[in-house]
């Protein structure tokens, strides 16, 4: 790449040491090449002009073309304002200023002719544009492109008079300086291909599209480049994996078969058979296996991973369990421990609260490989957990540890790094899944088992309560259990705590006869348990309590979820605490209370709740609602920094722009035919610039 990208931004027109340093600060721009790659968010249609008398409260940004006629200073104190009086040959309206007035003063003259542009609003008798943009009108401004960029900025570059006409103006100088050095980073065929414009065209069409059709094009082509080098080097990475991590080769099926035939309690539903068969095949490969399964709440994916187990076991390896919470562990281990038994395998449990005494028996048993399963937490982590001999290692709710967590579970065994099964309750969208985890191989449960019935979904106002109360006694006479789930967010801790003891008080008045749990974030580990059993066992019939009981708890015999200031939920949150219900045979409901006051996303949350018991559907919306970095919580992480490619609405774009990636890695592996080398440029200026951190520093 030619050196003038990294020209700093201290050397435009307009720019200077100052502004440099605080375009720095404020937006991490330090070059040429970084604000280029600044796309704009919007763009303003600034064809129209608008005549006075047009203008009403009602619309957005208008355009007019006036004159002022006199300013004055109004008001004192914190209401002091600059007024303009703006007119044009049907009217005047009144342009504001509360910021600045020196500056404005300064520069406006009263009787030459402006362009305005802004938000109309009624003001008393006057229509008034506060903070407009104003500029001179010219030849130039009253002919120019239909479509005006507009850029990010930040308060403290406003409050500098940075702003977004001052951005256009660097936009346009870089842009003239270096669009003949603007190199191809796709090869001829993949541009022909997929029917793409030059990067060049794009870059330049991007900042100043001379037409919509245009301004597509150019999207379209920043978008496909984005995906196609993000998959690219995922790929790599995947084939790298595959050469060079060799694995034990698994194949005996003697236990599975025996299990099988013998014991599984259960017809495995046509997708579990499916998984069963992918994970057979990776084990048996003499490739180290890296596969995510995905499978919606309840949809089985436990009994999959102790088939696997079994697999693993029955070729002379030990297995490993791990999951994010000790309920969780516990639960597994629970559930699991009656298979083993039946097959005569041993099993253990580790986590934080293992008794040091156990710990002793379990840590030996490890290292002579007469333990075969262990169920755990973090601490199957620790250094002091060693095996004779890991061959499978099962993470569940992947997204809650760290690729990190992954890759320590992995080093428990060095002659062969073990096979690693990963699962998640948590639908991740396709087009997360390939680009989080598009090293992995995905598999997929999307049916629940036979019987089931669906979850009922309804949504109602808070003042429809006692009716609730009416359902829910109905319920309980049929011997079901009710959770009542409260938001407990931090910042409004204190009036989230209150709101949840009003909750426990009003049920406990309203059942008298019938015994409550509570349980909350903030009572001690003890107390929470010791609540959670009498729950559990049947002895208490509502359950009040926070989301803690979000992961993992399994009572099949409670039947309806009651969920609280509803529209204060995440969706991913609302389908997991869902979840906890319809885990038996008996019809179960979700009933989400709310205010009548719903913003509008709030209340496609409730809606989509209502429609769908589909996560992945679920999952859908949340990504496009919320954007992938809050729904991983990996906006860390970096592989989500797009710049203008959006994984809530662009996935066919990033589909065929994997498939092209994948289409060259299986010609060209190395990148080394010529028509490529376009390409191996900008991955390798790509991973040159991802090192470039230190600056940040
Ligand atoms: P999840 O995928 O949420 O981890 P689980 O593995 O906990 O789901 O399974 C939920 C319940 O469904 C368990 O009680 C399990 O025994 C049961 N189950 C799993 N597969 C089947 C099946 N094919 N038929 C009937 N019940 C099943
Ligand atoms: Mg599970």
């Amino acid at each position: 790449m030619s050196q003038i990208f990294s020209t700093s931004i201290e050397f435009l027109k307009g720019v200077g040491p100052q502004r440099a340093a605080l375009l720095q600060k404020e937006l991490g721009i330090f070059t040429f090449g970084d604000l280029l790659q600044r796309y704009p968010f919007r763009y303003e249609d600034r064809t129209r002009f608008y005549t006075i008398a047009e203008i009403t409260e009602a619309q957005s940004n208008v355009q007019v073309k006036g004159i002022i006629r006199t300013m004055e200073v109004a008001g004192g104190g914190p209401k002091k304002r600059l007024v303009a009086y703006f007119k044009d040959e049907t009217g005047e309206i009144q342009l504001v200023w509360f910021k600045g007035l020196k500056w404005v003063l300064d520069k406006i003259k009263p009787g030459t002719p402006y362009i305005a542009y802004g938000k109309p609003s009624q003001y008393g008798r006057y229509i008034s544009i506060a903070h407009p943009e104003l500029e001179p009108v010219s030849e130039a401004n009253l002919t120019r492109a239909s479509l005006v960029p507009v850029y990010s900025l930040t308060e403290g570059l406003r409050n500098r008079y940075m702003d977004n006409k001052l951005i256009v103006n660097l936009q346009r100088q870089i842009l003239q300086k270096v669009l003949a050095y603007i190199p191809e980073t796709l090869s001829a065929n993949i541009l022909k291909a997929q029917g793409l414009i030059l990067k060049r065209v794009a870059m330049e069409h991007i900042h100043f599209p001379p037409d919509p059709k245009s301004l597509a094009r150019a999207r379209h082509r920043l978008k496909f480049e984005e995906f196609f080098f993000i998959q690219l080097r995922i790929l790599k990475m995947k084939l790298n994996n595959q050469e060079k991590f060799r694995g034990m080769v698994l194949e005996n099926t003697v236990l599975v078969k025996d299990f099988y035939n013998t014991h599984l309690p259960f017809e495995l539903t046509n997708a579990q058979k499916k998984v069963v068969r992918d994970i057979h095949r990776d084990m048996k490969s003499s490739k180290q296996m890296n596969r995510l399964l995905q499978g919606d709440v309840g949809s089985g994916k436990t009994i999959v991973a102790f088939i696997t187990m079994l697999q693993a076991v029955g070729s002379g390896q030990q297995t490993a369990l791990m999951a994010p919470t000790e309920i969780l562990a516990i639960q597994h281990f629970n559930g699991l421990k009656p298979y083993a038994d039946a097959m005569k395998l041993r099993i253990a449990l580790l986590t934080g609260s293992t008794k040091q005494k156990d710990r002793k028996v379990i840590f030996e048993m490890l290292k002579e490989g007469t333990l075969h399963i262990i169920v755990g937490t973090h601490a199957l982590l620790e250094d002091t957990v060693a095996f004779k001999s890991l061959g499978l290692a099962v993470v569940d709710e992947q997204h809650r540890f760290g690729v990190a967590q992954r890759s320590k579970l992995w080093r428990k065994n060095e002659t062969l790094f073990p096979h690693m099964l990963v699962m998640t309750a948590t639908p991740i969208p396709r087009t997360l899944a390939m680009t989080l985890y598009g090293d992995l191989d995905v598999s997929v449960i999307d049916e629940l088992p036979a019987g089931r019935k669906p979850i009922q979904t309804i949504h109602r106002y808070d003042n429809s309560r006692l009716r609730i109360f009416g359902f829910l006694k109905e319920q309980i006479a049929l011997g079901r259990q009710v959770y009542a789930v409260y938001p407990l967010i931090e910042e409004s801790e204190k009036s989230d705590l209150k709101d949840l003891m009003d909750g426990y008080e009003s049920i406990t008045r309203a059942f008298p006869e019938v015994p409550v749990s509570i349980v909350h974030g903030k009572m001690n580990p003890a107390d929470k348990d010791f609540e959670m059993q009498r729950f559990v066992k049947g002895n208490t019939k509502i359950m009040v309590a926070t989301t803690v009981i979000e992961v993992g708890v399994n009572v099949p015999n409670a039947s309806v979820m009651v969920i609280e200031n509803a529209e204060r939920f995440g969706l991913a949150q609302l389908h997991q605490l869902r979840g906890r219900v319809g885990r038996g045979a008996e019809q179960s409901y979700c009933i989400l209370m709310t205010s009548h006051k719903l913003s509008k996303e709030g209340r496609v949350r409730i809606d989509t709740m209502v429609r769908t018991n589909n996560g992945f559907e679920i999952a859908d919306v949340d990504l496009k609602l919320r954007g992938p970095g809050d729904l991983t919580g990996t906006r860390q992480s970096g592989v989500l920094d797009l710049l203008i490619a959006d994984l809530g609405q662009d996935g066919k774009i990033l589909e065929t722009a994997r498939a092209a990636a994948k289409e060259i890695l299986d010609k060209d592996p190395d990148l080394s035919f010529p028509e490529h080398q376009p390409i191996l440029a900008q991955v390798r200026s790509q991973s040159a610039s991802s090192i470039n951190w230190s600056r940040i520093s």
